[in-house]
């Protein structure tokens, strides 16, 4: 089941949650004030997923390692 993220207008709450792929844009009451003026975010978790393979940021860390010293990468 896929994870999705919404963000609570009336307290500025942001939380996930597993929900089918037909319920996703249905309404779900925020986790914080149990408002209902809540809206889906895309997937913070496949953005950050692919931001690190396309850009490979920080500090020259393989995709096996997070920019420490690893042995995919030859340590440091
Ligand atoms: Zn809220």
């Amino acid at each position: 089941m896929p994870l999705y993220e919404y963000k609570c207008a009336d307290c500025g709450a942001v939380f996930d949650t597993f929900r089918s792929f037909k319920e996703a844009d249905d309404p779900i009451p925020c986790k914080t004030c149990r408002g209902v003026h809540t809206r889906r975010l895309l997937s913070r978790v496949f953005a950050s997923v692919d931001g690190r393979a396309v850009s490979g940021s920080s500090s020259g860390g393989c995709s096996g390692c997070s920019g420490g010293s690893c042995a995919g990468c030859g340590g440091h």
